[in-house]
């Protein structure tokens, strides 16, 4: 794998409105006079602090409430990429300010996923891996400045009135009658909800902005509400929890974020993400400059849904086995799969940043996947839909008991991996379709008083079949050509047209194979109000056994091959066994997404 954290290379980048950002802002000296203090922390303890070492600072925020997915690599790349092109940092940082819905089994995932990816968050030996919860002290003391600013307030209407009182896009807000109470009288209410002398609900802290603002965001958000809910960092400690708008410029600042890039959703939410932090650093609470938050295009995929709900949904209603099926977009179930790192990143890189949602083709992530495989993955042949293929004469010729030495190298172009090989003998596994009782126009490969080779092996010339009652072709006979042994003198005097792959009975080994289609057998399988298992491909899992050669008896788990035309497997990192080969097919030779 290609060293992530290498220099940028001077090739020239995709479009990325973001580059142009940084490198202007980096121009200007935007952020050369930020102070850092170590750690995060308020204004004080980066001003304690000297200049900031790190020329940017962004950050990858999850909420470990699922597994990442191919949307999310596509954000993780492109701020730990930023980073490293820019002589900066990429924090990671759990957005974990919900209590309820999250899981250490989340955690571990999204920290092995994010690693798994190239990145990583250490800077010049410190580990900038960040917790939200880590900064409810912060957030409370921030809220409680602004109550004594008369910039919040404890509103206490219920959320039907607060609804109706907040207008829509063409009625203004109506202010609440708790508008205008005294910051004093403020404070105590919100002492009071820290204290749990509240239920859920009975009252919120919000900013107090502007009821009219045209921009709904900025009409009082809520910026605390009660839930008196186990934190599993914090445990009882709260029973009020930070609204995701008003927590989220928070942690930003206290990290010293430069650039809080998020996805177009959040573009409305970026003036209470400019007010909140103009407040806290004109207040002294937060160090300046404050970060900016920038909103790029999400990533979607043809064929694929990237909402956590929804595979969520998939993985608790069955319709796949886990988070980390192979067919599933989450980055365990593509590394599952047999993706490569380095093809993922090769397609975040390849698809810039831009301001507007993109789709993307699916073939081309799998493109980039085939153009890594296609100059790493060891060759190996398998028979994937097995029949016998006899040949007659092999005794008479050499003796039934011979087996013929046959070789390839394990890679066409690199002569490091070494030499494969396996052996002919009378009894070999072919592939069902290499044989064709009448041969369609253009077959070029078994069929009666045809030649063809042996891939690696010999020329025989097909006399014929054995079918069972039914009609099913049970065996496939042909004779030997003598002296047509591949790599030996004149081995290539007979001509022949076709070319096929085989394992030798007497030394293949039987492997489950596992066939991989795609989920979705509708490109935007939940667009507009599409129910998603409606699209759901009833043929996206085949599991036959198929033989594969000898060599392939030791191949580790998470091993990937390019099984010769018929494209590209993986040993199962979980259930693949020396004694009991496991492949997933990764993908096949060729493009069949595209039509
Ligand atoms: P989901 O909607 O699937 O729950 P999310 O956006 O809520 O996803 P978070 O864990 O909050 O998930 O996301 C972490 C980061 O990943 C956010 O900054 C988010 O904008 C980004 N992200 C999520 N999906 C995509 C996508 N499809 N393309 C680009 N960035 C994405
Ligand atoms: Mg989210």
């Amino acid at each position: 794998m290609s060293a992530p954290h290498s220099a940028p290379d001077s090739a020239a980048k995709p479009a990325n409105f973001l580059r142009s950002i940084i490198e202007r802002e980096l121009q200007e000296g935007v952020y050369a006079q930020r102070q850092w203090g170590g750690a995060p922390g308020d204004a004080a303890s980066h001003q304690a602090g000297s200049a900031d070492p790190a020329r940017v600072r962004l950050r990858f925020p999850p909420e470990p409430n699922g597994y990442l997915h191919i949307g999310h690599a596509k954000s993780i790349c492109l701020n730990f990429g930023l980073a490293r092109d820019f002589g900066g940092v990429c924090h990671l940082r759990f957005d974990d300010t919900n209590p309820e819905k999250e899981e250490q089994e989340y955690v571990d995932a999204i920290i092995e996923m994010v690693k798994w990816l190239g990145w990583d968050w250490n800077f010049q030996g410190t580990e900038h891996l960040y917790w939200a919860s880590g900064y409810f002290d912060f957030m409370y003391r921030a809220a409680e400045h602004l109550i004594e600013r008369g910039l919040a307030y404890v509103d206490e209407q219920t959320p039907e009135q607060m609804r109706a009182n907040r207008g829509d896009f063409t009625t203004p807000g109506t202010d609440s009658p708790f508008r205008h109470r005294s910051a004093d009288e403020n404070l105590a209410r919100f002492r009071a909800m820290r204290a749990g002398e509240f239920p859920d609900g009975a009252m919120v802290l919000r900013a107090k902005i502007d009821m009219a603002s045209p921009n709904i965001n900025l009409r009082d958000p809520a910026l605390y509400r009660i839930k008196h809910a186990h934190h599993h960092a914090t445990g009882d400690t709260w029973c009020i929890y930070p609204m995701y708008t008003y927590a989220h410029p928070i942690e930003d600042a206290l990290e010293n974020i430069t650039h809080s890039i998020c996805t177009l959703e959040f573009e409305d939410q970026r003036p209470f993400y400019d007010w909140l932090l103009a407040r806290l650093t004109e207040g002294g609470l937060l160090n300046a400059p404050a970060p900016k938050q920038h909103e790029f295009g999400r990533l979607n995929l043809t064929y694929v849904i990237t909402s956590k709900r929804k595979l969520k949904a998939l993985v608790d209603e069955g319709h796949v086995q886990g988070w980390d099926d192979p067919r599933m977009p989450t980055l365990a179930g593509l590394r599952r799969r047999g993706y490569t790192p380095a093809a993922i990143r090769k397609m975040a890189e390849d698809t810039g940043a831009s301001k507007s949602n993109i789709w993307l083709d699916y073939s081309v992530l799998e493109g980039a996947l085939r153009a890594d495989l296609e100059g790493q993955a060891a060759r190996a042949m398998a028979v994937i839909d097995p029949v016998p293929l006899t040949l007659t004469n092999w005794a008479e010729l050499y003796g039934a008991e011979h087996r013929e030495p046959c070789g390839a190298p394990a890679h066409p172009q690199l002569p490091e991996l070494g030499q494969r090989s396996f052996s002919l003998g009378p009894e070999v596994w072919i592939d069902r379709d290499d044989f064709a009782e009448v041969p369609p126009k253009g077959f070029f490969r078994l069929f009666p008083g045809n030649k063809v080779r042996l891939k690696y092996g010999m020329v025989v010339e097909c006399t014929g079949c054995e079918k069972d009652a039914d009609g099913r072709v049970t065996r496939v006979l042909a004779t030997v050509v003598p002296d047509t042994k591949s790599g030996t003198p004149g081995a290539d005097a007979v001509k022949v047209k076709g070319t096929i792959t085989w394992v030798g009975q007497h030394d293949g080994i039987a492997a489950e194979l596992r066939l991989f289609d795609r989920l979705f057998s509708q490109a935007q399988p939940d667009a507009g109000d599409a129910d998603f298992r409606d699209a759901l491909n009833p043929a996206s899992k085949t599991v036959v056994t198929g033989y594969v050669e000898p060599s392939l008896a030791t191949a580790a788990p998470d091993t990937r091959f390019q099984f010769e035309r018929h494209g590209y497997f993986v040993t199962d990192r979980k259930d693949h066994q020396a004694g009991a080969p496991v492949f997933n097919r990764v993908t096949t030779l060729k493009d069949s997404w595209g039509k």
